[in-house]
């Protein structure tokens, strides 16, 4: 058997094209090793099995060792693995993969590590890790993740990558929200559902409301530090002090410094 051969047959039109009409011959190669990468993947035995969680069932798909698909539309599974992965999976439960998720959805292990991301371009790989850091029952807006991720200029790339996530729930792409802390949209069931699997975690809908009316960034008279809005680490209760800033900017020229908790820059 020559494990060699044909690597470009049987890609897509769309990329093939791609590959025929990049003129970095480095770009090319990276591209290659990525599809090589999916196809030895894909080419590995995957299977689905269903997962219970409190905002109703999920379904992943699986190699035995990393999470390909995550969906909670089992009506439209059939289509969503036709589209994701091109062909159909088989049922196929896995412990491994269980432990793996419980230890995700606990907080213990980030999902990135969990998830098979390779087929994705650089740029949504890095904004599914970034997302990943996000702890469980807290919130960061797209725009925090943009400029993590390495491309502050690039808030809405960032809002289509995670619509785009085909792993939500194990990378919480539901804890991702506008600059005004509304929540936005969700590819897994849109606001609605994003709020229940959100007050699942913890956040609350008084939080959501308190968080509307807050400024984007709070200074803490108190440490001199500067925070999100949404940092669990301040203290809501006490208004007289705190500094509402527009900017980390604003706040980084006024002497403070950023909160290690909530990471504002
Ligand atoms: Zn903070």
């Amino acid at each position: 058997m020559n494990m060699m051969a044909e690597p470009e047959t049987g890609l897509p039109d769309d990329v093939r094209e791609e590959l025929s009409r990049t003129a970095d011959p480095g770009f090319a190669s990276r591209l290659r090793s990525e599809l090589r990468a999916r196809q030895a993947r894909a080419t590995r035995s995957l299977s689905w099995f269903d997962l219970e969680l409190p905002v109703g069932p999920i379904r992943l798909v699986h190699d035995g060792e990393l999470i390909h698909l995550v969906t909670n539309d089992l009506r439209r599974f059939d289509a969503l693995v036709d589209e994701g992965l091109g062909f159909e999976p088989g049922f196929g439960d896995s412990n491994r993969v269980r432990q793996e998720v419980s230890s995700v959805l606990a907080g213990r292990r980030r999902g990135n590590e969990v998830a098979f991301l390779g087929a994705l371009s650089p740029f949504q790989q890095e904004v599914l890790r970034v997302t990943a850091t996000i702890p469980k029952g807290q919130l960061r807006p797209y725009h925090w993740v943009a400029r993590h991720a390495g491309s502050p200029g690039a808030v809405r790339a960032a809002g289509t990558a995670l619509g785009h996530n085909p792993v939500p729930f194990v990378v919480p792409c539901h804890r991702v929200v506008r600059s005004d802390w509304t929540l936005g949209e969700y590819s897994a069931g849109g606001t609605e559902m994003k709020e229940q699997v959100l007050r699942a975690e913890g956040v609350t809908h008084e939080r959501l409301e308190w968080l509307r009316h807050a400024p984007r960034y709070i200074g803490q008279l108190s440490s001199h530090e500067f925070c999100l809005a949404a940092c669990p680490g301040l203290d809501e209760e006490d208004p007289a002090l705190h500094r509402a800033f527009r900017s980390p900017e604003e706040a980084l020229a006024e002497g403070y410094v950023p909160c290690e908790v909530c990471r504002p820059v």
